[in-house]
């Protein structure tokens, strides 16, 4: 007999237990003195917000109008019951001030599918929020980015029940 080994999650076939990709810190790591590292850009800063068709934003809340820097913006897609690891599929890479930007975010597309939506958020000044969002396009397929997205590969996390609450 053998033991199958299976993924933890259909939609892209990752593992909870298995390290993250490290091609973005490889390059990060070569090109920059003071290198900003994945782990960093996608669990720093955890909140959500709802699409418009559920309620009111309540992006205020989160006190992000002086807040310039990057963001991405995530999906909640699945759970796995053995590592107790909810799947986060990264949406989509932006920049800018971080409130105005979510806000917009909210009134122009349609999150209807996904019904709430997780961000993580780094600030940062525009020129560095500049190349992490361009190496995260050069890398990832990132579905709601529209432009400048040569990327193949999925960006998923796997956040605990602490991090989504
Ligand atoms: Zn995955
Ligand atoms: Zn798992």
């Amino acid at each position: 007999m053998f033991e199958l080994v299976s993924c933890c999650f259909e939609e892209c076939g990752c593992r909870c237990d298995q390290a993250a990709d490290d091609e973005f810190d490889l390059i990060a790591n070569s090109e920059l003195v003071k290198p900003i590292l994945l782990h960093r850009l996608a669990r720093q800063n955890i909140g959500w917000f709802s699409d418009k068709t559920i309620c009111h934003h309540h992006i205020e809340d989160w006190n992000l109008n002086q807040v310039e820097g990057i963001y991405i913006l995530w999906h909640k897609s699945d759970y796995c019951a053995e590592h107790e690891r909810f799947h986060m599929r990264a949406l989509y890479v932006g920049k800018g001030n971080i409130g105005a930007r979510f806000r917009a975010h909210w009134k122009n597309k349609d999150f209807s599918e996904e019904l709430l939506i997780y961000f993580t958020y780094v600030a940062l000044p525009n020129r560095l929020s500049k190349y992490i969002e361009q190496l995260l396009l050069d890398l990832y397929n990132l579905p709601l980015n529209k432009s400048e997205n040569p990327g193949r590969k999925v960006l998923c996390q796997h956040f605990t029940q602490f991090e989504v609450d």
